[in-house]
């Protein structure tokens, strides 16, 4: 049996970036506080919890300290809260969403509606609409802009959309508005992980995707592997795995998202191999 991994497997810049930040947090202040889960791993968020991280959802709940802010960033109106009530904070917005804040703040003060095309509910989404202004909107594919009939967009995009949907959109608002700049803010890392996902099931016989059943990332690779007609199993760690679901596959392919750390991954390769 052959056991294939796609090459950028596991932790993104900023992942690493970020569950290094709030380690390193905790290590010089005792104990320090994540505004959500650090990363959608459940196993991360434990060891990071032993390490002294402890996961809150709201500011209210922390009465001083310090606070993290995750990668998926958050509106400036909480930063603006966490000042008010005296926290320290440290910021582990990934530096790729910033950028994404950044270009919508741009736009809106350039006097564009700012279009984002990607998940409304998701965390770094809400982050970049608190710097987009007045009127933005989030849009999942170029249906969501029938009612807009502003005639300056500036369209960007959640760092982890198909570029294809991102296109299509842009597209579509080019003949419905008067005047559009778009700013590509998809994520290469992300990007890699899904093209070479795309590449691998369409090799195996049987595709296993590993990471947290919450990660949006790793969820979108699941489908990606499963839209190729391969066999997919989207598992959080190696216990997951019955040894009859390999009968008679020759070719197993393994995917992992950007938020599932190299020890998760060496784990699943372990027990494929033995
Ligand atoms: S996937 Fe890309 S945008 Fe998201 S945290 Fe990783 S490097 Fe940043």
């Amino acid at each position: 049996m052959e056991i294939m991994l796609i090459p950028h497997a596991g932790f993104c810049s900023g992942v690493k970036r970020a569950v290094e930040l709030a380690s390193q947090a905790a290590r010089e202040n005792g104990k320090v506080y994540s505004l959500g889960p650090i990363i959608h791993n459940s196993q991360v968020i434990e060891r990071l919890h032993q390490e002294g991280v402890e996961v809150v959802h709201r500011l209210d709940q922390i009465n001083k300290g310090t606070v993290i802010i995750r990668s998926h960033g958050v509106p400036p109106s909480v930063i603006l809260q966490a000042q008010k009530r005296r926290l320290n904070v440290i910021d582990a917005t990934c530096p790729i969403v910033k950028r994404a804040q950044n270009v919508a703040q741009l736009l809106h003060s350039d006097g564009y509606v700012v279009i984002i095309v990607g998940d409304r509910n998701h965390y770094e989404v809400k982050s970049i609409l608190g710097f987009a202004g007045k009127g933005a909107r989030v849009v999942k594919s170029p249906e969501g802009l029938r009612k807009i009939g502003e005639k300056k967009l500036g369209i960007l995009s959640q760092t982890t959309q198909s570029v294809d949907n991102f296109c299509r959109v842009v597209s579509r608002a080019v003949a419905i508005a008067e005047e559009v700049r778009a700013f590509n803010t998809i994520c290469e890392a992300m990007q890699s992980r899904q093209e070479e996902t795309a590449a691998l099931s369409r090799k195996a016989d049987l595709m296993f995707v590993v990471g947290g059943l919450e990660s949006a990332n790793t969820q979108r690779l699941s489908r990606i592997s499963q839209e190729t007609g391969c066999q997919t199993y989207q598992i959080e760690e190696a216990a997951e795995i019955e040894y009859n679901w390999l009968n008679g596959k020759k070719r197993i392919g393994v995917s992992a998202g950007a938020s599932t750390p190299d020890w998760i991954i060496e784990e699943v390769l372990d027990k494929l191999r033995h």
